[in-house]
C-alpha cells in the first residue's frame, strides 16, 4: 500500500502506519532518496496471510487470522514480534515492521525488519487453544521463518512459552532442533542471559550517555518513569542503581512520588504485594495524569504509545526524554518537543537493547556456545553507546534532531545494503 508523502493530520495522530511514513518521509526527503529506492522501502518485501483452523476446548472449530510481513530483508533475516490482539490489522503489522527494519540498521545488526500478529482475544482463551494456535500458525509459515529468514520474537500478548511452541513446531517440521528460528525463548530452550533486562539496561546506557553530553551528574539527575512493566521497571531499577533519583512512577492505575527518591526494589515487592504501585509507604500518592508533567532530568515513557501528543508536548518539563516505550511520542509532538528543546532519544535507538540481545541469543544458538551475563551486557553496552554517538553526531553533521537523524542512519545503512546487493531480476 503506497500512501501519500504528508505529515499525518491530527486526527490521524495515533495511526501507526501514518505515524511510521511521517518519519521515513522526513528522513527520505533531507537524504534525497529518488523515488523509486522510495517505493521499494515504503512497499514491504512480503506479506502472508494465514487463516488458521483450531479447534477450540468445547468442540467447536474456530478459523484466526495471523499475518507475517517482511519489510525489509536487505540487511539480514527478517527480525521482528509476533502478537496476539483481537485488533491486530494487516497495517499494524506493515507499520512495526518497517519500524524493525530501521530499529536493526541503527544499531547496526545484521537483521531486517519483519513483523506477525494473530486476531485473536488471549483473554478468553486456554493456554490449549493459544498453542493450538501457535503451532498452526507456525506450521503455516514454515518456509517463510528460519534463522537465515526471518527470526520473530514475543511482542503484545506472547511470551517465552509461545516461542518455544513455534521453536519445537519449526523443528518438528525441519526433523532437528532449530533453536535460532526465535529469540526471546526460556534459558533453558537456548534463550539469552540478560533477555529479559536488555530493554532497561539499553535505555540506561544511553541516558547514561546523554546525561555525559550535558555535564550531568547521575546523582543529581531525577527521573520520572511511566509505565513499571519490563521496560520501565527495569530501567528504574537500573538507573536507581547506577545512582539517579527516581522521583515518580506513574502506572495506569494511580503515580508515586518522592523527590528524594523512590526506592523501586521496595516498590516493586509492594507492587507484588498489593497489586498496585498506589499507597506505598516510601512515597505519596499524587495524579497519574499530572506526573507526566513533573519537573525532571530524564522523563522515561515506557508504558505505551501515543502518550506525548499535540495536545500536551508542551507540557512535558524533562530535559531528556528517553523513549523506552514504542512510539510514545506522536509526530506532531516531535516539533513541539524540538521547539523545546528538549533532548529525545528516539525509539528506535533508546529501546533497540531488547532487539540487540535477540541478536546475541541468535548468534549463541547459532554458535552452540552461551555467553555469560557480563559479557552480554558488556557487549550491549558497546552497541548502545556506539549507537548513540551515531545517531547525535548524524544530527549535528546534519542540523536534524535526533529522531531524523536515528531514520536518515538507518535509510543511508538500508540502500547502502540495497545498492551493494543490487537488483535481482
Ligand atoms: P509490560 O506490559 O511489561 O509493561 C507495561 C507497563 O505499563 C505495565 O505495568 C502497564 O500496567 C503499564 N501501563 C499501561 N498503560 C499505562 C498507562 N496509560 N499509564 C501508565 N502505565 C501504563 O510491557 P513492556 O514489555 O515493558 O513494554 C512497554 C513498551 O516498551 C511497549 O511500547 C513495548 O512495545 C516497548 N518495548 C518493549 C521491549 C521489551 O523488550 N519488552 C522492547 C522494545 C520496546
Amino acid at each position: 500500500m503506497l500512501l501519500e508523502a504528508t505529515t499525518p493530520s491530527l486526527e490521524n495522530e495515533f495511526n501507526p502506519w501514518l505515524a511510521a511514513e511521517a518519519r521515513f518521509n522526513e528522513a527520505a526527503t533531507r537524504l534525497k532518496l529518488d523515488d523509486g529506492l522510495q517505493k521499494v522501502l515504503r512497499t514491504p518485501g512480503m506479506e502472508v496471510t494465514v487463516h488458521i483452523p483450531v479447534q477450540l476446548d468445547d468442540g467447536r472449530l474456530e478459523v484466526f487470522t495471523g499475518y507475517r510481513v517482511q519489510h525489509s530483508i536487505a540487511r539480514g533475516p527478517a527480525k521482528g514480534g509476533i502478537r496476539y490482539a483481537p485488533d491486530v490489522t494487516i497495517d499494524e503489522v506493515r507499520a512495526l515492521a518497517s519500524w524493525m527494519t530501521w530499529k536493526c540498521a541503527v544499531v547496526n545488526i545484521p537483521f531486517g525488519g519483519g513483523k506477525g500478529g494473530v486476531i485473536c482475544d488471549p483473554s478468553v482463551l486456554s493456554e490449549g487453544e493459544l498453542e493450538r494456535i501457535t503451532r498452526r500458525y507456525t506450521a503455516e509459515l514454515v518456509d517463510v521463518i528460519g534463522p537465515e529468514r526471518d527470526v520473530p520474537a514475543p511482542d503484545m500478548n506472547t511470551n517465552e512459552k509461545t516461542m518455544a511452541w513455534i521453536m519445537d513446531t519449526y523443528s518438528m517440521h525441519r526433523r532437528t532442533t532449530v533453536t535460532a528460528v526465535v529469540t526471546g525463548k526460556p534459558l533453558q530452550l537456548g534463550g539469552s542471559r540478560g533477555r529479559p533486562e536488555a530493554t532497561g539496561r539499553g535505555c540506561l546506557f544511553v541516558t547514561l550517555q546523554a546525561l555525559r553530553r550535558f555535564h550531568m551528574e547521575p546523582s543529581e539527575t531525577k527521573v520520572v518513569v511511566q509505565g513499571f512493566g519490563n521496560v520501565g521497571g527495569m530501567g528504574a531499577k537500573l538507573m536507581s542503581r547506577s545512582g539517579m533519583k527516581i522521583i515518580c512512577v506513574i502506572e495506569y492505575d494511580g503515580a508515586v512520588y518522592n523527590p528524594h527518591g523512590i526506592d523501586v526494589n521496595a516498590l516493586m515487592l509492594h507492587r507484588q504485594e498489593t497489586g498496585s504501585i498506589t499507597h506505598f509507604p516510601g512515597a505519596e500518592d499524587i495524579d497519574p495524569h499530572e506526573a507526566l508533567f513533573l519537573d525532571c532530568d530524564v522523563l522515561l515513557p515506557a508504558a505505551k504509545e501515543n502518550v506525548i501528543h499535540s495536545g500536551n508536548a508542551d507540557r512535558i518539563r524533562a530535559k531528556i526524554l528517553c523513549e523506552g516505550a514504542n512510539g510514545p511520542c506522536t509526530a506532531a509532538a516531535d516539533k513541539i518537543l524540538e521547539d523545546k528543546g528538549v533532548f529525545v532519544i528516539p525509539d528506535i535507538l533508546a529501546n533497540a537493547g531488547g532487539v540487540t540481545v535477540s541478536y546475541f541469543e541468535w548468534v549463541q544458538d547459532r554458535q552452540g556456545f552461551f555467553w555469560n551475563e557480563r559479557l552480554v551486557n558488556a557487549r550491549l553496552e558497546e552497541i548502545m553507546e556506539d549507537s548513540f554517538h551515531s545517531v547525535v553526531s548524524y544530527a549535528e553533521k546534519h542540523g536534524v534532531n535526533n529522531r531524523t537523524a536515528a531514520y536518515m542512519l538507518a535509510l543511508d545503512r538500508v540502500v547502502f545494503a540495497i545498492k551493494l546487493r543490487g537488483l535481482y531480476a
